[in-house]
């Protein structure tokens, strides 16, 4: 079974899906770290976020390791490329605007399509932007998360503080989730926008134990 979760950053899709993944005892793939990937090792190897072509060579190179399982005390690093632990840099804040360059190129996406599937093999929760219209069009539910800007800022607060005790002022981190999120929203190639399929959850003012049990109430008996 796929469950797919979409939406912007800092709605709770991390949070839940966690959970979700958990008690399912089902897989836990979150897709942005496949284009956190890209973009922390082009950054690495200085390719600039508009060469196309060394973009996509370098990825027909690289061995991306992205772990799924949804334990909070998970073995292994959460994301390793090259065996090479960059869980830290991919949360970084600094990448934010590099990320959304990556996020937009049309033969970037093409390349992740497979990755993405191949990590969200059998049952799997499977947490992004475009799972429902474009990964995972067939997924058995699809969810798409919304809050306004000032809860998901302070959300991305409380995770990045959870990372590594981020000393990322509030303001930085708003314009960070803004100019992202408006980028995902309004690049041409897989936007982020509902699956005409997908279950609207707004998470806005509600604890994680009352999103869980929304979430957990609309999935399929199996
Ligand atoms: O989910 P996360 O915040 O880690 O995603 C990082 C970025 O990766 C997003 O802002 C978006 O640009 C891109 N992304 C995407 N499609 C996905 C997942 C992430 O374009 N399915």
């Amino acid at each position: 079974m796929i469950i797919a979760i979409d939406g912007p950053a800092g709605s709770g899709k991390t949070t839940i899906g966690r959970l979700v993944a958990e008690a399912l005892k089902f897989a836990l793939v979150d897709t942005g770290l496949f284009y956190r990937a890209v973009t922390v090792e082009a950054r690495r190897r200085a390719i600039p976020m508009d060469d196309v072509a060394g973009l996509t060579h370098m990825l027909e190179q690289l061995h991306l390791e992205v772990n799924t399982s949804p334990a909070s005390d998970r073995p292994g690093p959460l994301l390793a490329i090259d065996g090479r632990d960059v869980s830290l840099e991919a949360q970084d804040p600094a990448i934010a605007a590099d990320l959304s360059r990556i996020s937009q190129i049309p033969e970037i996406r093409r390349a992740l399509i497979e990755p993405q599937r191949r990590a969200a093999r059998g049952d799997a929760v499977v947490l992004g932007r475009d799972i429902g219209t474009v990964i995972f069009p067939e997924a058995d539910v699809k969810f798409f998360f919304t809050a306004p800007a000032a809860e998901r800022v302070a959300r991305r607060r409380r995770e990045l503080d959870r990372a590594r005790g981020s000393a990322t002022p509030d303001a930085v981190l708003e314009q960070e989730i803004d100019a992202r999120d408006r980028a995902d929203r309004e690049r041409e190639i897989a936007p982020l926008r509902p699956a005409t399929d997908a279950i609207i959850v707004a998470t806005e003012g509600k604890s994680v134990g009352q999103v869980f049990d929304e979430v957990m109430a609309r999935l399929p008996k199996h």
